[in-house]
């Protein structure tokens, strides 16, 4: 059979164009990787051809031998590496994943506690968008105005008052620790379930560099393409027996049909990455990154929100800059850097303009930059938003020349050679 570059010119030059901008910006979105090719060699594989709805020893479908075999090292290698009793690993996405809990742990109307969106939430966390809001009742918790952590005095008191069924801890822009330990302390004391959203820390908690929520929560959901560096897609672990049958319930029959088993496949070989040795290294080196980048914004008069890092991400507020999260994206992009604008916390610009950015170090550490580059790339970061003025474009010649020296440094750290 043909190739997709004869059978298909016009997809074939779109893949080759993601190809060659992946090749040449740097990716500073907090949520994206860059996954090995033995990742995307499962993924691109005949096992997309499978229906295997049901779960291993239990499908609705012949000839499941071989994706039984796939879909349970998947399992087992979650299991192993998160240290959990249980794993389904078939949710298509981390939204997925999140409403198979809402799912199997709530009905609707019923009350549950999540972070505000502004404040580095989520659309699945009860944003009135997303079903999580419409279906169901949120009530969120904040962070300090003074320090922007997370308000546990805040969390308890709305605990009490509102008594939800499920509090949910996990957030897409929070740069700190969280201390899972106290939001079971307060779930316990209004008798509610505890979920732990990791998506973003997954990759982190893998490689014992960020706090492991298993040990406390009910049940935890994630994404696996984030820093746990796998194919696009979701997940859901728990200790509880009880909660791990309605999961798989609510996963399958419940939200889903057939499992995409080639990306399951691909799951697994992540997970396999993931509990190599390497894999603690690199974890480590994606914080000590973050926080090199920081310091260097920090030193150069942007604003970070909580004043640091403790992940693999940060939230730059540019309110004392004049300029809003827009059109600093659009001007970074010029220059080469990709990274996408966020709500600050208490930000009163829309969420369409923002007053800040988002800046992550998950991709730029697998290419091999260490501190030096990342140090590097805050100058740069800061040079073109320095150049903006307050306005909505930078200088012209600033974000050329710091195009060309971001093209020279991606030529020296190849990827998918
Ligand atoms: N959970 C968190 C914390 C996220 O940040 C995101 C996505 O940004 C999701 C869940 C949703 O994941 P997905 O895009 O795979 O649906």
């Amino acid at each position: 059979s043909q190739s997709l570059r004869e059978a298909d010119p016009e997809i074939f030059k779109g893949i080759q164009g993601e190809l060659g901008r992946q090749k040449e910006q740097i990716e500073l979105i907090a949520s994206e990787n860059i996954v090995s090719q033995a990742v995307l060699e499962a993924q691109g594989s005949v096992l997309t051809n499978k229906y295997a709805e049901g779960y291993p020893g239990r499908r609705y479908y012949g000839g499941c031998e071989y994706v039984d075999i796939t879909e349970t090292l998947a399992r087992e290698r979650a299991k192993t590496l998160f240290g959990a009793a249980f794993a389904n690993v078939q949710p298509h996405s981390g939204a997925q994943a999140n409403q198979a809990v809402f799912q199997a742990l709530l009905t609707p109307g019923d009350t549950f506690l999540g972070m505000d969106l502004p404040a580095a939430g989520t659309l699945t966390h009860g944003s009135p968008a997303n079903q999580s809001g419409k279906w169901f009742r949120p009530v969120t918790y904040m962070v300090r105005k003074d320090d922007h952590l997370i308000d546990y005095d805040n969390v308890a008191e709305m605990a009490e008052r509102e008594k939800p069924k499920l509090i949910l801890a996990g957030a897409s822009a929070y740069s700190r620790h969280i201390d899972f330990k106290k939001f079971r302390e307060i779930a316990d004391s209004v008798g509610a379930y505890l979920m732990v959203d990791m998506a973003h820390y997954a990759g982190l908690i893998a490689g014992g560099a960020y706090p492991d929520p298993l040990p406390h929560a009910h049940v935890v959901t994630t994404t696996t393409h984030k820093t746990l560096r796998g194919p696009r897609g979701g997940m859901v672990l728990t200790n509880d027996g009880d909660i791990a049958k309605k999961i798989n319930s609510a996963v399958f029959p419940g939200l889903q049909g057939g499992p995409l088993e080639h990306v399951i496949a691909a799951k697994a070989v992540a997970f396999g990455e993931a509990l190599k040795p390497e894999f603690k290294g690199y974890a480590q080196q994606v914080v000590k990154n973050a926080q090199a980048m920081a310091d260097v914004l920090v030193e150069r008069g942007l604003a970070i929100v909580s004043g640091g890092t403790d992940s693999h991400l940060m939230l730059v507020d540019l309110r004392p800059k004049g300029v809003t999260g827009k059109a600093t994206e659009h001007e970074l992009e010029k220059a080469l850097m990709t990274c996408n604008k966020n709500g600050v916390p208490f930000d009163d610009a829309p969420f369409t303009i923002t007053s800040g950015v988002r800046l992550g170090t998950p991709a730029g550490t697998t290419r091999g930059f260490g501190e030096d580059e990342f140090r590097q790339i805050g100058h740069w970061i800061a040079d073109v938003v320095v150049s903006m003025n307050g306005g909505d474009e930078a200088d012209t010649a600033v974000a050329a020349g710091v195009a060309a020296q971001v093209r020279e440094l991606t030529h020296s750290f190849p990827i998918y050679r």
